[in-house]
C-alpha cells in the first residue's frame, strides 16, 4: 500500500482528527509517506511541522500526571502523598519544549500563544487545576485500574494499529481522561472504538468503553462527566473509518494526488491555528481568499 515498505502505522488517538477532516488528519499521520510520494511525482511537499506549543494541551498532561499518580499508588494499594502529587504535577506543567516567551521568573515561564484564553497564566491553570480535584478524586475512587498508559497495536486494514489508552480497568473497562473548556465534553468515539478494536484483535474485547471529561473552570469545582460509549457501535466506525482511510492512502500513494483524501473546510479547526497544512501545497484551501467589492 504504502511508498515505502513498512507496515504504515495509524495511531487511534489521530482517528478523530481523521473523521474531522480526512486530508488534515493525513497531514499529521502520514508525513513521511507523503513526503516520499510528493517528491517522487514532482511535487515536493513539505511536511515539517512547526511546534505549536498549548496551555491547554500542558494542563491536560498536568492533569492525566495528577491522575495516574494516584492511580498508580491505588494500584499498590497505597496512597500517594499530597505533597508529591503536587510537585509532580506542577512539574508537568511546565515542562515540554523550549518556551516562546519565558516571564520574569524563568523557571515558571509559560506560552504566550493566543489560544483558551482562560488559561492565560500559570496561576490560573493551577487554579483549574485544584478546582478539578474532588472530579479526579471520584474517578480514582470508582477506577480499579490494572493498567496504565498500555501500549496496544494490532494489524489491521494493512496498517499497525498502535494506542495508549490512559487505563485499563478491571473487566476490561477502558478509560480515557480529556480535560475541555465550555460546558460539553468533545465527541471522541473514533477514538474509543479504536482502542476497542485493538483489544477485540488481540482477543481482549472491552466491557465498557468511558470518556472521563474534567472541566476547565476558574471559578468553581469542576464536575466529572463520564462519557460512555455503546462498544459495539464505536467499534464498527473506528473499523469503518480506517477500511477508508487505507482505501485513501493506497489512492494516494498511486496518484500523488492529495485530494485522495477528502479536505473539510466546514471543520471549525480550518485554520492556521489548528491545522499544519494549511498554508502547504496539501491542501489549497487556504487559496480560496474572500474580495470585498465596495
Ligand atoms: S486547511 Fe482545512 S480543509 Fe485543508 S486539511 Fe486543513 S482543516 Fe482540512
Amino acid at each position: 500500500m504504502s511508498a515505502s515498505t513498512d507496515t504504515p502505522k495509524l495511531r487511534m488517538s489521530s482517528l478523530s482528527t481523521f473523521a474531522d477532516c480526512p486530508r488534515r488528519g493525513a497531514f499529521r499521520q502520514f508525513a513521511a509517506i507523503i513526503a516520499e510520494v510528493s517528491e517522487k511525482f514532482g511535487r515536493p511537499i513539505d511536511t515539517s511541522r512547526p511546534f505549536k506549543g498549548s496551555r491547554a494541551a500542558r494542563l491536560g498532561h498536568a492533569l492525566h500526571r495528577k491522575i495516574e499518580l494516584l492511580l498508580n499508588a491505588k494500584m499498590e494499594s497505597q496512597v500517594a502523598p499530597q505533597e508529591l502529587v503536587e510537585q509532580a504535577t506542577l512539574e508537568t506543567l511546565y515542562e515540554g519544549p523550549p518556551l516562546r516567551n519565558p516571564t520574569d521568573a524563568p523557571e515558571l515561564a509559560w506560552d504566550d500563544l493566543p489560544e483558551d484564553d482562560n488559561i492565560a497564566d500559570v496561576e490560573t491553570a493551577l487554579k483549574m487545576i485544584d478546582n478539578m480535584s474532588s472530579a479526579i478524586d471520584k474517578h480514582v475512587a470508582k477506577s480499579k485500574p490494572l493498567a496504565l498508559e498500555r501500549f496496544i497495536s494490532a494489524p489491521f486494514a494493512g496498517f499497525e494499529l498502535t494506542g495508549h489508552p490512559d487505563q485499563i480497568d478491571e473487566e476490561i473497562i477502558v478509560k480515557d481522561n480529556k480535560s475541555h473548556s465550555g460546558t460539553n465534553p468533545k465527541y471522541y468515539g473514533e477514538q474509543f472504538g479504536g482502542y476497542g478494536l485493538i483489544l477485540k484483535e488481540m482477543g481482549e474485547k472491552p466491557t465498557a468503553l468511558e470518556q472521563n471529561n474534567f472541566q476547565r473552570l476558574k471559578e468553581k469545582e469542576s464536575p466529572l462527566r463520564v462519557m460512555q460509549y455503546i462498544v459495539d457501535d464505536v467499534i464498527k466506525d473506528a473499523e469503518n473509518l480506517i477500511h477508508r482511510t487505507a482505501n485513501n492512502l493506497e489512492a494516494y500513494v498511486d496518484s500523488g494526488d492529495p485530494s485522495a483524501f477528502h479536505a473539510n473546510p466546514h471543520s471549525p479547526l480550518c485554520s492556521p491555528k489548528w491545522c499544519d497544512a494549511y498554508g502547504t501545497d496539501w491542501c489549497t484551501r487556504h487559496k480560496q481568499g474572500v474580495t470585498t467589492i465596495v
